[in-house]
């Protein structure tokens, strides 16, 4: 049965053909996020699900930063910003990605929270899956335990969930 978050993200989601390239249907959740009422309903429902196996929440830029930051505010949880190449300072590690559309690099500063942090990953949209696979082997390679990823939205046809191994994978919509 859908949940309240589920309502809110199907009635509010834009899909656009063809951006940003040929062949792309585009899902927009910047209408979901831009109602006060479904972007806190979604919050809860990710706090919710992993409450208590998280101590901290990556968010991958740029969407994923807005689901981090108020998830970790609603559990009294550290924020980690996982960022695109070339962003962040000091000494960071970085994977290098395949795209549905294009190629990318993700980055994590190393040496932000203890050895073994329980981490949640965070982002709006599971497409492929490689910048969430990405993101987890960030996640790894610190030192921390990835214990959940979150998305509001997964395009199932993509297989992105394949990618995942065993980690949880809670998902608010799935089209
Ligand atoms: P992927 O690595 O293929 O799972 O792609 C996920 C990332 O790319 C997310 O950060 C999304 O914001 C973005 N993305 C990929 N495909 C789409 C799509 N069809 N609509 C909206 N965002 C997408």
């Amino acid at each position: 049965m859908p949940t309240p978050a589920a309502d809110h993200v199907t009635a509010l989601l834009a899909s656009y053909q063809d951006f940003p390239e040929t062949g792309i249907l585009f899902r927009d959740l910047n209408p979901v996020f831009a109602d006060a009422v479904a972007f806190r309903t979604i919050i809860d429902e990710l706090a919710e699900r992993f409450h208590g196996q998280f101590d901290a929440v990556a968010g991958i830029e740029a969407r994923g930063f807005l689901l981090a930051a108020a998830v970790g505010y609603a559990a009294g949880a550290s924020v980690l910003a996982v960022r695109k190449g070339g962003k962040l300072p000091g000494s960071v590690l970085s994977e290098n990605y395949d795209l549905e559309y294009g190629s990318a690099c993700l980055e994590l500063e190393i040496g932000q929270l203890p050895e073994g942090s329980r981490v949640l990953v965070l982002d709006d949209v599971l497409a492929t899956g490689g910048t969430i696979a990405a993101t987890s082997r960030l996640v790894r390679r610190a030192g921390y335990r990835l214990t959940g990823v979150g998305v509001v939205l997964e395009l199932t046809e993509l297989l992105g969930r394949d990618r995942l191994g065993t980690t949880p994978l809670h998902t608010i919509v799935a089209l």
